[in-house]
């Protein structure tokens, strides 16, 4: 992988990266349309990171679909795939991590420890040995784009970060990988997350300045739905992860709820306010 990046490289071609853990849907796609406007060589790996899956989680059958991954990647012109084992990506006696401090233990990662230490510690290993000059993100995962961007910073990593729109299913449904487990029923359910995202936009555009107020309105369209449970409904500062009393500057809303036992996320990003 890194001969063919830097062959690209030295040929003065600009290399786009787009990581992924497969199984892809027309979100990972759109990264992948960015990456290859925006570059003249676009690289794309699939890789089931374990680190980044808690003990109890659904690392053993999260969902896998190669053969027609390479097709999708095919069809869309990306010209290296870089599927490596997990023996080949962590050598058995590896100890060695990178860890956005802090940032980590934040929405998502309150509920999944180790979860983004997996997440950053794999991402600098990609970047490492693909070596590209900008990496397209997707900002479904907001939590994720925050540690990036500050490991990027903090680590003088030489790697734009470039982070795209959430692609959803036409009732709204953010795009994931693991919407695959929702049977007919949950996948209705799961409109809730989108649901109360609306809600707070609404709220926000009519001039609800409240955060209390707007949260309390977000958390409470899981109330009646039993069979949802919300992990965290939250405004936030979309660089700190932590959370803001006032909206004017603008904010990320951030949303997490299992459905039945998949767990699903989505955000908003609510614009600053003009004065
Ligand atoms: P994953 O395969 O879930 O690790 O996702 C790989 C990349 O695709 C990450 O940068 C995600 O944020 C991005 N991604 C996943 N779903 C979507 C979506 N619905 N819209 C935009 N980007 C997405």
């Amino acid at each position: 992988m890194r001969s063919a990046s830097r062959a690209a490289r030295q040929k003065g071609q600009r290399l786009g990266f787009v990581p992924t853990m497969g199984a892809l849907h027309e979100g990972h796609l759109s990264l992948v349309r960015t990456a290859s406007a925006a570059s003249g060589v676009v690289a794309a790996s699939i890789f089931v990171n374990p680190t980044q899956f808690g003990p109890n989680e659904d690392l053993a059958k999260y969902p896998r679909s190669f053969e027609r991954d390479c097709e999708m990647l095919e069809r869309e012109g990306v010209d290296f795939l870089f599927a490596p084992s997990v023996e080949e990506m962590y050598p058995a006696d590896a100890v060695t991590w990178a860890t956005v401090e802090e940032l980590s233990g934040k929405l998502d990662g309150r509920s999944r420890p180790g979860h983004f230490r997996g997440v950053s510690t794999v991402v600098a290993k990609l970047f490492h040995i693909v070596e590209p000059d900008a990496a397209f993100f997707g900002q479904k995962d907001a939590a994720q784009v925050a540690i990036i961007r500050r490991m990027v910073r903090d680590l003088n990593l030489p790697v734009e970060i470039v982070v795209c729109p959430i692609v959803r299913e036409p009732d709204g449904l953010a795009m994931s990988s693991r919407n695959a487990y929702l049977d007919p029923e949950q996948r209705k359910q799961a409109l809730l997350l989108h649901r109360s995202l609306m809600r707070v936009q609404q709220m926000a555009e009519a001039g609800e300045r409240d955060v209390a107020k707007l949260s309390a309105a977000g958390r409470e369209t899981f109330a009646k739905e039993h069979s949802v449970r919300l992990d965290y409904f939250e405004v936030v500062n979309p660089d700190t992860l932590d959370p803001v009393s006032d909206i004017t500057q603008g904010a990320l809303v951030a949303v997490a709820a299992y459905v039945g036992t998949t767990r699903l996320i989505d955000n908003l990003l609510l614009k600053p306010i003009p004065t």
